[in-house]
């Protein structure tokens, strides 16, 4: 192996991971992290759920005590922020002035949530959710809230929309699409969706288009508290409470700077590498190509992506070679008492086959009769079972499922 320093920028799920991975594989050369956010790096799922319903300390959040890094000799550079990459000179300049010398880069940069540029988004009371000082600011003010508005019904919007309900907020849900997590699951799932939140209270504006914010007196200065999200239609939605959840844009910037491709996110090979052979880039802000799903290549925000792609990154960095196979991409989703999990992908023009209810759900998706992605409430089995089976190849096909073939645990048995 030639590599001896190998720097990763970004000390979240993915570059975490991959520090750990080398280290496991028994790659011998220095690894640096860094990472722009204070203190060890940290779980970012529990922040929509358990820690934003609970009373946990931040600490609770940490993927590995601060032993864990002096055992590995991985040295954590935070927080600390990377500025510029200089290709010519394999150096990475820092905010601090220092300059680090690398063999092998990593970009794991993660993605920044969008905002809402609108008339009196700088009013208090209006929170996005990303990091652990976020989900502690909107843990404090949930406290003290009595109503929400969630912009955006995806993920982290109705993970805290069922938070607040559960709180005994008034809770109401607003959306420009017409229908809950319209990017990720299908019209059938989404109504299941819509229908347990609806059962704790929440109420949905699909279709909304938002145009400001206002405060108890109808101004918008900023420092004043938020009262009401207002609506083109001249109606406003009151709420002393409002979580922004958007959806998220790469961060690309650095990679663009120095030359690199980006095109929502850093553009990577089937190797994780991007166009100069010492940088590669996993996790959120890598765009690459797939095998799943309807398009050629694609850029996945999840905790099953940073973690597969910075295992095999560990493999091909250590062996040259990784495991064959596109891993099967999976999400989950903990709502209330709702379990939302998916295996696969799936696309617009998918044909469906749904069985059970509300809360014990399942809507598997076909293209061109073949199973390509399951969406379950609850079935926990059944998600299971269908990333074996999606990921094998191995069924049910669309007649059979049309036929009553549901059964996937049984499905798996007898393949
Ligand atoms: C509230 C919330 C809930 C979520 N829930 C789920 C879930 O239930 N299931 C699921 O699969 N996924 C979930 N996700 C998504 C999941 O957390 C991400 O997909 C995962 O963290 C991606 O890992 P990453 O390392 O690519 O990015 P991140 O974990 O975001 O890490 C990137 C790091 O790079 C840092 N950085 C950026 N620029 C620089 C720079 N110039 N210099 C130094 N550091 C820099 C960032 O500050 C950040 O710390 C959730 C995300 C959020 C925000």
């Amino acid at each position: 192996m030639t590599l001896n320093r190998l720097v990763i920028l970004g000390a979240g799920h993915a570059g975490f991971a991959l520090a750990a991975a080398m280290r496991q594989a028994g790659y011998g050369g220095s690894v640096t992290l860094v990472g722009d956010e204070p203190g060890l790096p940290y779980n970012r799922p529990p922040l929509s759920k358990a820690y934003l319903g609970g009373t946990d300390h931040e600490e609770t959040l940490h993927f590995r005590p601060a032993r864990f890094f002096e055992e590995n000799r991985i040295t954590l550079l935070a927080p600390e922020r990377a500025l510029r990459i200089d290709r010519e000179a394999f150096k990475v300049e820092l905010a601090s002035g220092r300059s680090l010398p690398y063999d092998n880069l990593v970009l794991a940069l993660g993605a920044r949530n969008r905002s809402l540029a609108i008339p009196g988004s700088e009013l208090t009371g209006i929170f996005s959710l990303r990091s652990a000082p976020d989900a502690a600011g909107l843990r404090a003010a949930l406290a003290g809230a009595r109503s929400a508005a969630v912009i955006g019904a995806g993920f982290v919007g109705l993970e805290f929309a069922a938070t607040a309900a559960a709180r005994g907020l008034a809770v109401t849900v607003l959306d420009a699409a017409p229908r809950a997590m319209s990017r990720v699951v299908s019209p059938e799932t989404a109504a299941a969706i819509q229908r347990c939140h609806e059962s704790l209270g929440t109420r949905f504006v699909f279709n909304a288009q938002i145009t400001g914010f206002k405060a108890r007196d109808g101004t918008a200065s900023p420092g004043d508290r938020v009262n009401a999200v207002r609506l083109a239609d001249d109606t406003a939605v009151q709420a002393d409470l409002v979580l922004v959840g958007i959806g998220a844009a790469p961060n690309g910037e650095l990679a663009e700077a120095c030359g690199l491709e980006v095109s929502n996110g850093i553009v990577v090979d089937n190797g994780y590498r991007t166009r100069d052979p010492a940088i590669s880039a996993i996790g959120d802000c890598a765009h690459g190509p797939t095998t799943h799903g309807h398009a050629r290549s694609h850029r996945l925000e999840s905790v099953q992506n940073a973690n597969d792609s910075a295992r095999r990154l560990a493999q091909i960095l250590t062996t040259g070679a990784c495991d064959a196979g596109d891993p099967i991409p999976w999400f989950w989703s903990d709502q209330g008492k709702m379990k939302l999990q998916i295996a696969g992908l799936g696309g617009p023009n998918d044909a469906t086959v749904t069985t059970g209810s509300n809360a014990d759900h399942m809507t598997m998706r076909f293209r061109g009769g073949r199973l390509i992605c399951v969406e379950t409430i609850n079935r926990a089995g059944d998600h299971m079972a269908a990333r074996r089976l999606i990921a094998s190849g191995i069924g049910p096909s669309l007649a059979e499922a049309q036929a009553g073939a549901c059964d996937l645990k049984a499905a798996l048995k007898a393949a």
